[in-house]
């Protein structure tokens, strides 16, 4: 896995979230992601923070969209992060597609929590709600 994240801040807390996950997961996940890295802007910048996009049956890359990370607290951002590697995983162990549909969102989301990622999903579920409201 090549992490090629030049910003501190998120350096440091996707080092955190790596740290957190089972060790089993870590050991896996480290053949499997090909690459996490960050990138400006997500095109329509409509609240996507990040990306998983599998390149083959048993792996993928990650991309985190800096620009819009930069509006969430670290927690959320952890959030983010927790999610994305639950993409990576749902895709290794069950080969789940790109995900383009709500039902793929939510097995990444049980993935992290299941990790102990509850208070990052549920500050990420919090704090990219105003937008849409207000
Ligand atoms: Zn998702």
């Amino acid at each position: 896995m090549i992490v090629n994240i030049s910003t501190r801040e998120f350096y440091l807390i996707w080092r955190n979230v790596w740290k957190s996950l089972p060790q089993q997961v870590r050991g896996e996940l480290a053949t499997s992601i090909g690459l996490v890295e960050e990138t400006p802007s997500h095109r329509d910048s409509s609240f996507v923070y990040g990306c998983y996009s599998p390149a083959g049956p048993r792996t993928g890359n990650i991309q985190l969209y800096t620009k819009d990370l930069s509006h969430l607290s670290g927690c959320a951002i952890a959030g983010v992060m927790a999610h994305e590697l639950g993409h990576a995983y749902c895709h290794l162990k069950r080969g789940d597609p790109a995900p383009c549909r709500p039902e793929i969102d939510t097995g990444a989301n049980c993935m992290a929590s299941a990790w102990g990622f509850q208070q990052e999903l549920q500050a990420l579920e919090e704090e990219r709600k105003p937008a849409i409201d207000s």
